[in-house]
């Protein structure tokens, strides 16, 4: 088996302050390219900085040259995956490793330019947490891409209250200490700077270039934006519900059964007290129905409860974030604890 861990400059841990992101899947033509480019630009900075390559499963040379790259540059980091588990996944990883204050992510396939890397940096230091790239005049289908984009964007923008142009921009900065407390899973990386607002970052944009995919092809078809909008759903749950999902079940729930419940009342009336026969009455099976979705509902909110005080308890995650303590100027043991685990 080929080996695991391979560290080109012994265990040496050097200050990083800016580490870049790259999810890689099938990009061996843009991977050298990207290098070069990107290299011109941080060495221009004057800071310190690494390269995190994640290779997310590719079936072509890329970790190959990933690998190359690696061995020539100390600045690189190249990471392997076992298999394809996708952008969001790759980013996470990147985030997971990376050393820097500052994290930007970005795409591998050249249609993000390195060049806005000092613009975001600029903007980022102005006070702000995240900085998001804009593709305003973005180089891709019309019909397939961009048009749908813009709608989701609308939606995101209208149900987060996070207002960007564009949250599909891998192009982003983020100051590392909020990028580590994201939770990323599934296809959750463009909700990222929605779901920052819950740990109370500070949000921008600025328009960066885009340009078309010149070599290989793009991973995703029309089919993305439906999962855009399922996950949609879910973040504005996780942004105004994650700690109190009984009210949002619940709150369903009693609905339907009341009005299934005054339904059912209103027809034992006038079984009892008019005689009328009710066996026939649509309104039987609406209010039953309703009497048991709501019920039911009702439940499911008892029961999501549950399930999120086991996952607050069992990652000791706790439902708020401190920013600073003040004191007497010593910190108790029980501060400190409680300031480490939030930061
Ligand atoms: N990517 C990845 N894993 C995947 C799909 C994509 O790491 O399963 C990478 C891909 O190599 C590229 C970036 O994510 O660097 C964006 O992908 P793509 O250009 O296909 O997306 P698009 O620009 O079409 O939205
Ligand atoms: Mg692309």
């Amino acid at each position: 088996m080929e080996k695991k861990f391979e560290s080109i400059n012994g265990d040496k841990q050097e200050k990083v302050e800016i580490s870049i992101v790259i999810p890689i899947y099938n990009e061996e033509e843009n991977l050298p390219i990207l290098y070069e480019r990107l290299k011109s630009v941080l060495d221009r900075l004057e800071k310190s900085y690494e390269i995190i390559f994640v290779n997310d499963g590719s079936t072509d040379r890329s970790w190959e040259i990933i690998k190359d790259l690696a061995r020539k540059d100390k600045h690189i980091v190249g990471v392997n995956f076992r298999k394809n588990f996708g952008q969001t996944a790759a980013m996470s990883a990147g985030f997971d490793i990376a050393k820097g204050d500052v994290i930007i992510t970005m795409d591998g396939d050249l249609q993000n330019d390195p060049e806005d890397i000092p613009k975001l940096l600029e903007v980022l230091n102005q006070g702000y947490d995240i900085v998001s790239g804009w593709r305003k005049d973005r180089k891709d289908n019309f019909i397939t891409r961009t048009l749908p984009s813009r709608i989701a964007n609308w939606l995101i923008s209208k149900t987060t209250g996070v207002h960007l142009h564009d949250y599909g921009c891998s192009l982003k900065a983020y100051r590392s200490e909020v990028a580590k407390r994201l939770d990323n899973y599934g296809e959750m990386h463009r909700f990222l700077p929605a779901l920052a607002k819950s740990v109370g970052a500070k949000i921008t944009e600025i328009p960066v270039k885009h340009h078309p995919r010149i070599y290989g092809k793009s991973k995703y078809g029309i089919s993305r934006t439906f999962k855009v909008i399922l996950d949609l759903f879910l973040v504005k749950f996780l942004l105004d519900y994650r700690t109190k999902p009984l009210r949002v079940f619940g709150g369903v729930g009693l609905i339907l059964f009341l009005i299934g419940f005054f339904s059912l009342l209103y027809l034992i009336f006038i079984k009892i007290f008019l005689g009328e026969d009710i066996g026939q009455r649509p309104l039987l099976i609406f209010g039953t129905l309703l009497v048991l979705s709501g019920i039911q509902l009702i439940s499911t909110g008892i029961v999501a409860e549950l399930i999120t005080r086991t996952y607050y308890e069992a990652q000791e995650k706790k439902p708020y974030i401190i920013k600073e303590i003040i004191s007497d100027g010593k910190l108790s043991d029980k501060e400190k604890e409680l300031f480490n685990k939030n930061n």
